[in-house]
């Protein structure tokens, strides 16, 4: 098997290329590697090889390995990627660096409070629903200019916008409808890409790329 060092190289190696086209800066894209489910010795491969930006998709497990990984490397930074519920928003905002999962009034409410009690604001992406599926987590498309207003009424940062596309299609579409809603309402931060489409998410203007597979294998 690869390692750990040879797939980081290969996934910042694909970033650059695919920034020539759109005639981006690599620095502009930020990795963040994602890695629910691995354990702490499957991780420390990555920061030895100098990854620092992880991200996770639940509080309770992140709150388990995280803290003894970051005493040895304080410069890392970590994103909660996944949905969170509004009675773990303090645990959220204790752990994490940037928070991807800002969808709905009541969360906004539970993080804004959060952050006031800790004395720490922490920047949230708004994740759309951009694929309009009932199930799914994110704002859905018609309450989004009202919803970003609401966030800009409180003290939190606006990282930018956050999507995952529907399973199965095509999602540069989708990419490129979230780059023109962050263009129109003055957003600048864009969450989008995975394993299997992050080249396509930095050409149409990904500021962070979400990948895990690509990095540690299947889960
Ligand atoms: C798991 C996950 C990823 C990473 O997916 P891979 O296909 O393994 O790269 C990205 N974003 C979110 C929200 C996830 O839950």
């Amino acid at each position: 098997m690869e390692s750990a060092s040879s797939r980081l190289a290969d996934v910042n190696a694909n970033i650059a290329r695919a920034c020539k086209p759109a005639r981006r800066a690599p620095a502009e894209v930020t990795l963040i590697a994602v890695s629910k489910t691995h354990d702490a010795p499957a991780i420390r491969p990555l920061i030895d090889a100098g990854q620092r930006v992880f991200g996770e998709n639940r509080v309770q497990e992140a709150g388990a390995k995280w803290p003894a990984l970051r005493e040895a490397h304080p410069d890392i930074v970590l994103h909660l990627i996944g949905q969170l519920q509004s009675n773990k928003a303090d645990e959220a905002v204790a752990l994490f660096d940037a928070i991807h999962s800002l969808d709905r009034p009541s969360l906004l409410t539970a993080l804004a409070r959060a952050m006031d009690k800790a004395g720490r604001q922490v920047p949230c992406f708004v994740q759309v629903n951009i694929g309009d599926e009932p199930q799914k987590g994110g704002c859905p498309l018609a309450n989004l200019p009202a919803f970003l207003a609401e966030v800009r009424a409180t003290a939190i940062p606006l990282a930018g916008l956050m999507c995952i596309p529907p399973a199965g299609t095509e999602a540069a579409p989708f990419f490129a409808l979230l780059a023109k809603l962050a263009a129109d309402h003055g957003v600048t931060g864009l969450s989008m890409g995975m394993s299997g489409d992050y080249e396509t998410a930095v050409i149409l203007g990904a500021s962070h790329v979400r990948v895990g597979t690509a990095l540690f294998g299947a889960r």
